[in-house]
C-alpha cells in the first residue's frame, strides 16, 4: 500500500523585540516562487517545484518521501524573515491548513519548523502546532527539522518523535538536518527503530556572535554530537545555540537526543546529560565582549588587506533587524574610509527617490532611519546623503553560495548611490547578505572593495569569508545587540546565564 506523507513548511525566527510586523504575506516575500496562481499561500507542486531543489529540509522530506515511494500532500511551505511576533491570523491560516491535509489521512508528518516561532498571543508556534495535529493524529510518527537557533520547550520535545537540528551557524546543512530526520523517521515505519525524543534545557542565553559551532565551545560541543549520531551511539544528536532575543519563559540553550527505544534509553540519557554539563560549564566562553563602533572603524582603516569585512551585527534581517540603521555608514563616511561597499540598507522610500531621479542623475536624499524601535527607545534617525544613481534593479537573483543553494530570492526593487568613496546598496525589503549575489547582481564586484560594510551576524560569513582578508565586527546600534542590558526583558526564566551571572544550576 503506497504510504502518505504529510511534509509541510513554516518557518520563522520571531524576534520579541522586533518592530518588524510579520503579516502572513511575509512568509512568502523572501521568493518571487508565489505567482499570482498561488492565492495567499505557496503549497502543493507549486512548492516542490520552487523549494524542492534548494538546500533547505523541506527538500530532503520531499526527496525522502519519494525514495519511500509515498505520495506527498505538502499544504504549505511557509518561510519569513526574522522579526516581531506573527501575525495570528497569519499563524493559525498555516497551522489550519497543515492539520487539514493530517486529517485528510497520512502513515507519517515531516515538518521543516524553526523552533523560536512567537505568534500574538502564543509563545510556542511550533509546541501549539504539534498539539493540534496530536489532537487529531496522536499515533502518527512526527519527524521536525528545527534551526540551530531554536527555543526549545519541553511540550514541543514531548511532543515530536523524531527532532533534528541544523548544526552549522550560518546554516549550511539546512538540507542535510532534514535528511538526519527522515533517515530516523523511514527507519520507524519499517519497523528497525523506535526513535523517541530526550531533551535538555539550559537557563543560558548564549551570545550570538559567540554561538556558532564554528568556533569554541560549541565547536567541540556539537563535535561531540555529531561523533555520537556517526557511531551510531543514538539515532541522532543535536545542541541547539537557541535564540536569546525572545522574552519568553523557555528561551535558551538545549540538547535534543533522539534515542533508540528502551534498549537505549540509557546511552541517550547519558549523552543529553553531558553535552548539556559542557555547554553549562563552559558559559562564560558564550560571552562575546562589545567593541565600541568608533574603535573598530578606526582598526579597519589601519588595515593593508582587502576587502574588510565590516559586519554591522545588531540590526540584521536574520535576527529580526530593521536594517535601516545608518549609524556604522555614518561613522565609515566620517572616518574617511575609501572603496567602500555597503548595504543592502531597507529603505524602500529612498529606493522610490532613485528610481524617480534616474540611473546617473546625482542627487541628495534621505537613506534609512525610517523605523522607530520603541522596545530599546531609539528613535529611527535618517542619514543625508549626496551621490549618483549607479544602477536600478528588479532585486532577484539565484543564490549560488552555500546558504539556501539555489533559492531564488528577491531583495524587491533596489538601487545603488555612488558618494564618491562609498558605493551604497538600498533595498525595498529585507534581505540577509549571505550571498555575494546582493552585491552581483547590482553590477557591484565584491571582490574589488576595500570594505564590505554589510548588516549581518554571522550569516554573511556562507558568502563572503571565503574572499575576506580580515573579518571585524561592528557594534551598531539595534533590537538584535549583543548589549542584553538594553533589553526589557520581563518573562524569560530567571535566574538565567548571564542576566543573572552568579546563578547555580539547580540539579
Ligand atoms: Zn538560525
Amino acid at each position: 500500500m503506497t504510504r502518505r506523507f504529510v511534509v509541510a513548511g513554516m518557518l520563522h525566527e520571531t524576534n520579541t523585540f522586533s518592530p518588524v510586523a510579520t503579516p502572513l504575506a511575509s512568509f512568502f516575500s523572501r521568493t518571487s516562487a508565489l505567482g499570482p496562481q498561488d492565492g495567499p499561500m505557496l503549497t502543493g507542486q507549486r512548492a516542490i517545484d520552487a523549494f524542492g531543489h534548494v538546500n533547505v529540509a523541506f527538500a530532503a522530506f520531499v526527496a525522502a518521501a519519494r525514495e519511500a515511494g509515498g505520495e506527498i500532500d505538502v499544504p504549505v511551505y511557509a518561510n519569513a524573515a526574522p522579526s516581531a511576533p506573527t501575525d495570528r491570523v497569519a499563524y493559525d491560516t498555516m497551522a489550519d491548513a497543515i492539520v487539514e491535509a493530517v486529517k485528510r489521512g497520512c502513515d507519517a508528518v515531516m515538518l521543516d519548523l524553526h523552533g523560536a516561532m512567537v505568534a500574538e498571543g502564543l509563545d510556542d508556534g511550533e509546541a501549539e502546532l504539534l498539539r493540534r495535529i496530536r489532537d487529531i493524529a496522536p499515533e502518527v510518527p512526527i519527524a521536525v527539522a528545527l534551526d540551530f537557533h531554536a527555543n526549545i520547550s519541553p511540550a514541543l520535545a514531548a511532543r515530536a518523535d523524531i527532532i533534528t537540528g541544523y548544526r552549522t551557524y550560518p546554516h549550511v546543512d539546512m538540507r542535510e538536518t532534514g535528511e538526519r530526520a527522515a533517515h530516523t523517521l523511514l527507519a520507524r515505519l519499517e519497523g528497525r527503530a523506535a526513535p523517541f525524543v530526550i531533551h535538555r534545557w539550559l537557563p543560558m542565553l548564549t551570545h550570538m556572535n559567540q554561538h556558532s559551532p564554528q568556533f569554541q565551545p560549541m565547536k567541540d560541543i556539537m563535535g561531540r554530537a555529531r561523533a555520537a549520531e556517526a557511531s551510531g551511539e543514538v539515532l541522532n544528536a543535536s545542541v541547539f545555540g537557541g535564540f536569546p532575543l525572545a522574552d519568553i519563559p523557555f528561551a535558551g540553550l538545549s540538547v535534543v537526543v533522539v534515542a533508540d527505544g528502551e534498549a537505549g534509553r540509557e546511552r541517550g540519557e547519558s549523552l543529553a546529560d553531558e553535552l548539556a554539563e559542557q555547554a553549562w560549564q563552559r558559559r562564560e566562553e558564550f560571552i562575546f565582549r562589545l567593541e565600541p563602533m568608533a574603535t573598530t572603524i578606526a582598526r579597519a582603516k589601519t588595515a593593508t588587506a582587502f576587502p574588510v569585512v565590516l559586519a554591522d551585527h545588531s540590526n540584521n534581517t536574520a535576527s529580526g533587524g530593521s536594517v535601516d540603521t545608518m549609524e556604522s555608514i555614518e561613522e565609515v563616511l566620517h572616518q574617511g574610509l575609501e572603496g567602500v561597499v555597503a548595504g543592502p540598507i531597507c529603505d524602500p522610500i529612498a529606493v522610490q527617490t532613485m528610481i524617480e531621479a534616474g540611473v546617473g542623475r546625482r542627487i541628495t536624499l534621505a537613506v534609512g532611519g525610517r523605523t522607530d524601535m520603541p522596545s530599546i527607545g531609539r528613535k529611527g534617525r535618517p542619514l543625508t546623503l549626496t551621490g549618483t544613481v549607479r544602477a536600478i534593479t528588479d532585486g532577484e537573483f539565484t543564490i549560488t553560495g552555500p546558504m539556501m543553494t539555489g533559492a531564488r530570492v528577491s531583495a524587491g526593487r533596489t538601487a545603488v548611490l555612488d558618494t564618491g568613496t562609498m558605493q551604497l546598496v538600498v533595498s525595498e525589503r529585507r534581505i540577509e547578505p549571505a550571498d555575494l549575489g546582493v552585491f552581483t547582481h547590482c553590477g557591484i564586484d565584491p571582490l574589488r572593495a576595500r570594505y564590505l560594510l554589510i548588516h549581518s551576524r554571522q550569516h554573511f560569513r556562507a558568502g563572503f569569508e571565503p574572499i575576506a582578508r580580515e573579518i571585524l565586527m561592528v557594534a551598531g546600534p539595534g533590537v538584535c545587540s549583543s548589549d542584553y542590558s538594553q533589553f526589557p526583558f520581563e518573562r524569560v526564566t530567571r535566574p538565567i546565564y548571564p542576566l543573572d551571572p552568579q546563578m547555580r544550576l539547580e540539579r
